[in-house]
């Protein structure tokens, strides 16, 4: 059968990296909101237990109807879990708490790693879906990766950040291998960069020449606008849009835009 993403427009981006704290969410978040901005109809996908970014984008633990477990299970469609948000063009489906034990209570289905692919299937409603993964490389990551049309990954310049991006894209080889061959690496993204700091820039060098053009330009700093954000359930692209953060999170997005364009030309 045709994957859905093959014949409608909806892009899928799943935003992973099994370590936590590394600015996936914020990625999320934020790139939704500039796409969103841009007119763009954009879905965010809270796929983290944790649920940061249904609250990062205002919406609160008793709002969560239909989760994305409930979509996963097939229990609800695709447009009975999204619910739009406050902010313009953005729409969401949150996370609940059971998406914790999802590994678990999925694993005696056969259609497994397939189950928020074929959920994605249902419709073309949007122009992009942002997937925001949890910290881990298991069956919720995995599942990302089966629906997805690229991976953007969040990097954070520490000392271990290349290790564990050369797992993660270790799996991506493995997902293309067993069930989704038309994954790509959208880029990498280095976050709460500290241009100051002599490590932050020897793991942008050593990213850069690993990965070359796979490591996006545009650089987000560490910005404390960016970490007051959340607590106001909004993206900081809203929340103070003239900060040196949302200023990144916005130059980000015009990259992440031109570098669509180039994929289509
Ligand atoms: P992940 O989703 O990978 O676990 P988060 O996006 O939740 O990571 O970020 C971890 C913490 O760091 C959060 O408290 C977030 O607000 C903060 N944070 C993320 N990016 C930045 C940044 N560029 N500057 C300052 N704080 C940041
Ligand atoms: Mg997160």
């Amino acid at each position: 059968s045709v994957r859905s993403n093959a014949v409608n427009s909806q892009r899928v981006v799943a935003i992973a990296n099994q370590k936590g704290g590394v600015g996936k969410t914020t990625t999320a978040v934020n790139l939704g909101a500039s796409l969103a901005a841009s007119g763009l109809r954009t879905l965010i996908i809270d796929l983290d237990p944790q649920g940061n970014a249904s609250t990062g984008v205002g919406c609160h633990p008793g709002n969560r109807n239909h989760s994305s477990y409930d979509l996963m299970s097939g229990r609800f469609s695709l447009s009975e879990s999204a619910a739009p948000t406050g902010i313009e063009n953005l729409s969401l489906v949150s996370s609940t708490p059971d998406l914790s034990s999802a590994d678990i209570d999925f694993s005696s289905r056969k259609d497994r790693i397939n189950l928020l692919s074929n959920a994605l299937r249902q419709g073309d409603s949007y122009d992009y879906v942002l997937i925001d993964c949890p910290p881990a490389l298991g069956l919720l990551t995995v599942n990302a990766l089966v629906a997805a049309n690229s991976v953007l990954v969040p990097l954070q310049a520490e000392f271990y950040a290349l290790e564990g991006l050369s797992q993660l894209l270790m799996t991506v080889r493995k997902v293309r291998q067993n069930a989704n061959p038309t994954l790509r690496v959208e880029g990498v993204v280095m976050t709460m960069y500290d241009g100051r700091n002599n490590l932050s820039q020897q793991v942008e060098a050593d990213a850069r020449a690993t990965l070359g053009e796979l490591v996006y330009r545009s650089v987000i700093p560490r910005n404390v606008r960016i970490s007051e954000a959340p607590s106001h359930g909004l993206p900081v692209t809203i929340y103070d849009p003239s900060s040196t953060g949302s200023r990144a999170y916005q130059a980000m997005t015009a990259e992440f835009l031109s570098r669509q364009k180039e994929m289509c030309a």
